[in-house]
């Protein structure tokens, strides 16, 4: 059975609450879903602000992107979300997302290389820039399941960032990890030249991210 999360609805809507506190998000940018022990999706709808957002505003959709429970529009990311959960049985959560120094390294189609020591244990490595596709085509769906491939996060060029895992709360534990590692390696090169990890290193804590992050069943 692919992996799911428990209470999945008022774990997005928690995540999305919190994504908002911590400023990775702006008005009613980026989007937050979990998959549910049947196999159906609850994400969060189009244009609702998250302060505001509510249990209600949520939309459940099927596998193909069928509303099943809701009045709203799912996100108009729904796309990249469902394409995530189809390619990988081991996550339950995804959250997509625009902050701003992980934009900057999208815009500058430069990937995001391991620079402090927990982030391969939640990242799995150097986070991946995907190539350009449009926002909502099935294009930019393939595109981050393929820059995924065992890791927790990709940037999407010229646009943001997705990052997947077991539930909502851990997702957003890697959107705000990469957007961190962003920042202090945007500073860091404004100081001189950038020291990466030893390999040895980020090899041990990919293991553990293999090992531990996506082995997970629900
Ligand atoms: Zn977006």
């Amino acid at each position: 059975m692919p992996a799911f999360v428990e209470h999945a609805a008022e774990a997005v809507l928690a995540a999305a609450k919190d994504m908002l506190e911590r400023g990775l998000v702006e008005g009613t940018a980026g989007n937050i879903s979990a998959r549910t022990e049947e196999g159906t999706v609850w994400i969060t709808p189009s244009s609702v602000s998250y302060a505001t957002m509510e249990l209600e505003d949520l939309v459940k959709v099927d596998p193909e992107g069928g509303v099943l429970e809701g009045s709203r529009s799912p996100s108009s990311e729904m796309a990249l979300h469902l394409a995530c959960y189809a390619a990988y049985d081991d996550i339950g959560s995804v959250i997509h997302s625009h902050p701003v120094h992980a934009t900057m390294f999208a815009v500058a189609h430069r990937s995001i290389p391991p620079c402090i020591d927990e982030f391969s244990i939640y990242i799995g490595g150097e986070v991946r820039v995907t190539g350009y596709a449009a926002s909502g085509t099935s294009d930019l769906g393939e595109q981050a399941v393929s820059a995924l491939k065992d890791r927790g996060a990709a940037l999407i060029a010229n646009h943001g960032m997705v990052a997947v895992g077991p539930t909502p709360d851990k997702v957003l534990h890697i959107t705000a990890l990469v957007e961190r590692s962003a920042h202090i390696l945007w500073g860091a090169g404004q100081l001189g030249e950038l020291h990466p990890l030893p390999d040895e290193v980020n090899a041990g804590f990919a293991g553990i991210y293999t090992g531990f992050m996506r082995s997970y069943k629900g």
